[in-house]
């Protein structure tokens, strides 16, 4: 209900204050009806005395009867409701003639003249203890009552005691003769005390409301104020205002408080201008890459695409968004399959061929410190030159440039390979070398370029006799090797002997060469294929050139 500070503390501290002022105004106000009451007592109590010194008088001096008419006299003060003689069985005194009647017979003469009109009156029928109280005690008995309209009224009973004197007309065994009865209305002193309730009351709301104005006005001050400047400057940096400083209030509680704002927005200042750089940094990175980039959130909406991810998709970033990951590409199911690997493992790029470039696609889940799942990205590199150069270099890796035929690396590893097929598969490999017979001569006569040329016109024309699977390599210099899965030594010789008529059937410019061959088969080591078809060449030299021999490996 109270949702501000200050109005919280003013009810709790105007309750608190208004209940012990309240009972404070309530104790006095209880004490001053009290001394209202008693002074009010007194002044009935002189009246009373007066009254009974009065009726003595009358009585004394022979004047009795006119006792009615003193007592009418008294009902006139102002306040005195009715005041009255009774005697002690609760008749009213000088209302009929039985005490005349009782005192006439006593003394045997009329000594007082009968009323004409008597109007004998019970008094006190509702309060016979009070008078029996009085008659026994001696002592002033009092008691309270109420008109039909709500008048308090208060009655007093004072005892008349006999004396001597008294006993005259009055029987001497009678110590009380009877009470004055003096009732006077309350409705001036209850009217008074009302009067001073409110005028108290008055009183205790302008303090209360005094003391809540000068609370309110500190609270406010001291309070509500300088939190309320804190609370603003609060909003501003969570509005992302970093710079706010605050003043110290005078208040050492509030001056920590506005210490400790002060000194977090300067950290928090630090903190963001360091991210915001670093944010920079990276945005500088990721617009500027030349790999794709593509990120969701954690509900799959695309959050970033940037300019290199448009074009190699060959899309507007808003198509890519709206498409989502799952349609970066053309098979969707491919992607999700790789989404879904990636929530449990990082898996390999994978490379695709898209826009008729060669794509290599890396898929990831992107989990925070706890391992939740911030969402999912692609990067994506154009790897197309990289791959055209790549396999160029796998290609002059194993090419001889002269020839372009397979050089001696591949050569090795090619006989390897083929040894380990011919185990396997119980088959023949024939291994056939050959030499150029007197290069040397022939280099010297018609220069270096000449002899390239006769070197490429040989491997091309060996070539063109070989089958698909035959591996044709440059072996170094004017030596070449060639590898023949699947034939025996008889037709790999029968073979290599139609190539040596090719070559020297060759005419390049007018000038031909002839070649030595050497031929080998088998299953076993390469080392030793190779020796065998080293010796047979070696022999075709020695026995002339120009022919084929062959040799088993040993
Ligand atoms: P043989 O009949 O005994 O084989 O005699 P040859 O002269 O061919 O043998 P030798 O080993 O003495 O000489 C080989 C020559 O081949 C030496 C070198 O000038 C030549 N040669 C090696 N590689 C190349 C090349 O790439 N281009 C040219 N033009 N000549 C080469
Ligand atoms: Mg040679
Ligand atoms: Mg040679």
């Amino acid at each position: 209900m109270f949702r501000h500070i200050d109005l919280k503390v003013l009810v709790v501290i105007g309750t608190v204050v208004g209940i012990g002022l309240a009972s404070l105004v309530g104790f006095y106000s209880e004490r001053e009806e009290r001394d209202v009451l008693a002074q009010n007592k007194r002044t009935l109590l002189k009246l009373v005395d007066s009254t009974r010194q009065g009726l003595k008088t009358l009585m004394l001096s022979g004047y009795g009867d006119v006792g009615p008419v003193f007592a009418k006299s008294l009902d006139e003060v102002p306040g005195v409701v009715d005041l009255a003689v009774v005697r002690p069985d609760g008749s009213e005194a000088f209302a009929d003639n039985r005490t005349i009647d009782r005192v006439n017979q006593a003394v045997g003469y009329e000594m007082f003249y009968p009323r004409e009109q008597e109007n004998p009156r019970e008094r006190l029928q509702n309060h016979r203890n009070q008078l029996r109280e009085v008659l026994s005690s001696g002592k002033l008995a009092e008691y309270y009552d109420e008109r039909g309209d709500g008048e308090r009224l208060y009655t007093l009973l004072s005892p008349i005691f006999s004396e001597p004197v008294c006993q005259e007309c009055h029987p001497a065994a009678e110590q009380v003769l009877g009470v004055i009865k003096l009732t006077t209305s309350l409705a001036r002193v209850d009217a008074d005390i009302a009067l001073s309730r409110l005028q108290s009351l008055l009183l205790l709301a302008v303090i209360l409301l005094l003391i809540v104005a000068v609370i309110r006005l500190f609270v406010v001050k001291n309070l509500v104020r300088p939190l309320g400047g804190i609370t603003q400057a609060l909003r501003q940096v969570s509005q992302g205002d970093f710079l706010q400083q605050l003043s110290r209030p005078p208040h050492a509680e509030l001056s920590m408080m506005v210490d400790s704002f002060n000194q977090m927005t300067q950290r928090l200042a630090g903190i963001y201008s360091g991210l915001q750089a670093e944010r920079n940094k990276l945005t500088t990175i990721i617009l500027g890459a030349r790999e794709g980039m593509v990120a969701t959130d954690e509900r799959g909406q695309v959050v970033l695409v940037n300019p290199a991810a448009e074009q190699l998709l060959g899309k507007s970033a808003a198509q890519i968004s709206e498409g989502g990951l799952s349609t970066l590409f053309d098979d969707p199911e491919w992607i999700d399959g790789r989404l879904a690997a990636a929530r449990s493992q990082v898996p390999e790029a994978a490379v695709i061929e898209y826009n008729r470039r060669t794509l290599s696609v890396q898929l990831a889940t992107i989990w925070d410190d706890i391992g939740r799942t911030l969402g999912s990205a692609a990067l994506i590199r154009d790897i197309t030159e990289e791959t055209v150069l790549q396999a160029r270099l796998e290609h002059e890796s194993r090419t001889d440039p002269l020839t372009g035929l397979y050089n001696r690396r591949y050569f090795d590893q090619q006989l390897e390979q083929e040894l380990r097929l011919a185990r396997r598969y119980q088959r023949d490999l024939a291994l056939v070398i050959f030499d150029v017979d007197h290069f040397k001569q022939f280099n010297d006569r018609h220069g270096h370029d000449q002899g390239d040329r006769i070197l490429c016109e040989v491997a091309a024309r060996v070539r063109e006799g070989l089958r698909s699977v035959d591996v044709f390599c440059r072996y170094g210099g004017e030596e070449f090797v060639i590898i023949m899965p699947g034939i025996g030594i008889v037709e790999a010789k029968a073979g290599a002997e139609q190539l040596r008529a090719s070559i020297a059937g060759l005419d390049v410019d007018g000038l031909s060469v002839t070649a030595s061959f050497g031929v080998s088969a088998g299953q076993g080591e390469a080392r030793a294929l190779l020796e065998a078809a080293d010796r047979a060449l070696y022999q075709a030299k020695g026995e002339g050139r120009n022919r084929v021999f062959t040799a088993n490996p040993e």
